[in-house]
């Protein structure tokens, strides 16, 4: 399967060079505030992997998560810091992983989240949406329980990016065989976004079925794989593509 396979280098995760086994998403961690969109300090390279770690276990042991740098597989290496997301139950802890060739280490990222974001991917999705709708941040924020300020970021940020997050999602469907137009010039670029991001969740949904292989397939989800992670982060969509080495996507 190619769609949600692959490993995709980032960097921009955020990590607490204080801890040696801490780079997990920023959110609340041992009762620390949430430093939600802002950097700790060090970067660490990012691989986007289900949300069932279960899963993610079986693969590292079988040698199914490749390196983004080298293809070699990549073998389990500590943890990443426990923290709380918004919108996750429990407590999410990232694995890491290091290639036995390159010896990189790399921070497996399930695409429930979004790096630099203390938010599940499907909250941050939510107040995208609503915004395609023409809600403004303050309603959304109260719909969704999220900080007027903390919404207003995503939207600024997408906002800035609209056109070339459509476009990618249209490379997306087009590379996964989506055999319909995408539809453009829907008169509001958000909407515009939302239609390229339904043609790629409805192209990889129909080329590989709505469980893939990083699990249960949302839009929110594709954006989040086809992002390796920062839909939200800085440098992205890079302005060549396959400069960030994003596998993840067909
Ligand atoms: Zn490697």
């Amino acid at each position: 399967m190619i769609f949600l396979v692959g490993a995709v280098t980032v960097l921009g995760f955020l990590e607490d060079a204080s801890d040696e086994d801490d780079d997990g998403p920023p959110a609340v961690c041992r009762g620390r505030p949430l430093r939600e969109g802002r950097a700790g300090c060090a970067e660490a390279s990012l691989v986007t992997v289900e949300a069932d770690q279960v899963r993610v276990e079986l693969r590292l042991a079988s040698g199914q998560v490749d390196c983004p740098d080298c293809q070699e597989a990549l073998r389990r290496w500590g943890w990443a810091r426990p923290r709380g997301v918004h919108g996750i139950a429990g407590v999410l802890r990232p694995r890491r992983a290091r290639c036995r060739d390159c010896l990189i280490t790399h921070v497996l990222l399930p695409v429930t989240v979004l790096a630099r974001r203390a938010y599940a991917t499907e909250v941050i999705g939510a107040a995208l949406l609503a915004r395609a709708g023409g809600a403004g941040h303050r309603r959304t924020a109260r719909t969704l329980g999220v900080p007027a300020a903390t919404v207003r970021g995503w939207l600024r940020v997408m906002g800035a990016r609209l056109e070339a997050t459509r476009l990618r999602l249209v490379q997306v469907a087009g590379r996964a065989g989506v055999d319909r137009p995408v539809l453009k010039a829907l008169g509001w670029p958000w909407r515009e976004l939302l239609a390229a991001l339904g043609a790629a969740t409805a192209a990889v949904t129909g080329r590989f079925g709505g469980f893939g292989v990083l699990g249960p397939v949302t839009a929110w989800r594709v954006a989040a794989a086809c992002s390796a992670g920062r839909l939200l982060s800085p440098g992205w969509p890079p302005q060549h593509p396959g400069a960030t080495g994003n596998t993840s996507c067909p």
